[in-house]
């Protein structure tokens, strides 16, 4: 493709989600007109030139959001929530009528490549017709009174607006993993998108509450696009808001807790990873080899999963990295709208420092870089933001290899036993996605025992990246806490209540206290 066909794919883009030139970002039950100073310019990191611009919220319109979200809340909370779900059915339902423009546009904004575009509005559709099922499924627990003729039971309630905070690299499907699962549960949904990414969030509620408009429903969803300190310091400070999802990096949402603690409000954490496949010489190496590449390399390493670290068995060490070495010389790098480009671009020129930097530091601190490291220019889209992947072979003590680098570095180390791999790779303060590969049994059950992972995910054969949205999504460690999505996660969106009724004429009292009045 050439630099004028990106330049066509923009203006289409754009034009068929109704996108302008300078666009609110702010929705509280309306689009709010322009008020602050601030605007956001929306950079393509595919080849750096501008797609749109976005107004940002101060603080009055914040207000206005906040206020919107509290009276829908209250309307929203009394429809049965069966009802609810099938809203959130048809919300998924547009959602796929939607999904190539709307990956399209995560394309120009993230520079996504189209499939892992698509796959994030995939992850939508999946998360709504997940919730929509849930919807009848909030189940509460009956237990045995221990007093006659007395009734035990919890029940779930709907928490209140809620806040989610939403990082760059998966600018809508994290706010869905939560919106679309509050909102079964009852609640409104305060959403603070990536200030790098307000303008898929822009696309994303167009059609959301165009939708909600025309099948009569309360517009349960408020937008809020601000910079990231101001808008994040609004929400975590903001006793209205129960709860606050945050994903982003580690340093930002160790802020973000801090505000919402000194509330005792309820957080839930998603932060950045540090993710670690284990190859053992008894692993299919082929699988091996592709599990590993995909996890290092996919959405050029922005992923929280992506695969940082891999440590390999000292036996197949030196034939696993040559031919790692030799997929990474041959995968291409560039335009990701282009059949065939695998790595796209990194966001901005400040992660691509970042990137170069981390390579020097890796090899100052002993670290032998073994391919790529460098930023690269791709013929025709000159102002885009591209780098070639990085292979370093590393000691599991350099201090950086503790750390996450956002894109695709991937550092090398070798192990003698399982025992030795485990503790290289829970040796980090991250915990969020594991991988082992092997056909072993004994290593497998070993990995997923009380003595292996330590990582809120943990993958068997297949890549640390690449969840699906039917499990509880989360981390340990520095990675925050608590969990999204799938499985039993609604139950961090509402409010859990437990009842007791007494249908007899005597007052007996628990543990046989007696109190004879
Ligand atoms: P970031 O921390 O820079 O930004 C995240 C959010 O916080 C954005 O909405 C941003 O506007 C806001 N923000 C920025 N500065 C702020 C401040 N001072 N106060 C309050 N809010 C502020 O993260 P990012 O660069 O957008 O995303 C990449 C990071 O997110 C990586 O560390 C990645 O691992 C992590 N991440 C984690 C998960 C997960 O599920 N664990 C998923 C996606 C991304």
């Amino acid at each position: 493709m050439q630099t004028n066909d990106f330049d066509e794919f923009r203006e289409r883009t754009l034009k068929k989600l109704g996108i302008e030139e300078t666009n609110s970002g702010i929705f509280a039950g309306k689009w709010l007109p322009r008020s602050g100073k601030n605007i956001y310019t929306s950079i393509s990191p595919v080849d750096g030139k501008v797609n749109a611009s976005v107004w940002l919220a101060d603080r009055g319109q914040y207000e206005e959001a906040v206020n919107q979200s509290i009276k829908a809340f209250e309307e929203w909370r009394s429809i049965p929530a069966p009802r609810r779900g099938e809203i959130i059915k048809a919300l998924g339902d547009v959602l796929a009528k939607n999904k190539k423009d709307l990956g399209a546009l995560v394309t120009l904004e993230a520079g996504k490549t189209t499939s892992e575009g698509e796959g994030e509005i995939q992850e939508m559709i999946d998360v709504a017709y997940f919730a929509s099922g849930l919807s009848r499924q909030l189940y509460g627990f009956t237990m045995a009174s221990e007093r006659p003729d007395h009734r035990l039971y919890e029940q779930w309630l709907p928490l209140g607006p809620i806040a989610v905070i939403s990082a760059f690299n998966f600018p809508s499907s994290v706010w869905s993993w939560n919106a679309m699962v509050a909102a079964v549960c009852g609640d409104t949904v305060v959403w603070k998108p990536s200030t790098k990414a307000s303008l898929a969030a822009v696309g994303v509620m167009k059609i959301m509450t165009e939708e909600l408009e025309r099948l009569g429903a309360p517009q349960i969803f408020s937008l809020v696009a601000s910079r990231g300190s101001e808008g994040g310091e609004w929400i975590s400070n903001d006793r209205r808001i129960p709860l606050v999802s945050f994903t982003g990096s580690t340093a930002t949402g160790q802020k973000i807790y801090e505000n919402v603690a000194r509330r005792i409000g309820r957080p839930i954490l998603e932060l950045g990873g540090n993710n670690c496949s284990i190859v053992s010489s008894r692993a299919d190496m082929n699988l091996a080899l592709k599990g590993v590449a995909f996890g290092a390399l996919a959405t050029a390493g922005q992923r929280c999963t992506s695969t940082r670290r891999v440590v390999v068995q000292d036996d197949i060490y030196d034939e696993f990295v040559s031919r790692l070495k030799d997929i990474y010389s041959k995968v291409k790098i560039g335009n990701p709208r282009q059949e065939g480009v695998l790595v796209g671009p990194l966001i901005d020129r400040e992660a691509v420092r970042t990137f170069t930097d981390a390579v020097r530091e890796a090899v100052s601190q002993g670290g032998k870089l073994i391919f790529g490291g460098e930023e690269i220019k791709v013929p025709g889209l000159e102002g885009g933001n591209y780098v070639r992947p990085a292979l370093i072979e590393a000691k599991p003590d350099m201090e950086i290899t503790k750390r996450e680098t956002f894109g695709p570095l991937l550092y090398l180390f070798r192990y003698r036993t399982i025992e030795e791999a485990v503790k290289i790779h829970n040796s980090v303060p991250q915990g969020l996605s594991s991988a082992i590969f092997t056909t072993d049994l004994r290593e497998e059950e070993y990995f997923l025992s009380y003595r292996g992972s330590d990582c809120g995910l943990a993958n068997v054969n297949t890549s640390t990246a690449g969840a699906e949205i039917g499990g509880a999504f989360g981390g340990e460690k520095e990675t925050g806490y608590g969990r999204e999505s799938g499985s039993d996660s609604w139950k961090a969106y509402m409010r859990r209540q437990t009842v007791t009724i007494n249908h007899g004429r005597d007052l007996p009292l628990s543990q046989g206290v007696r109190f004879d009045v």
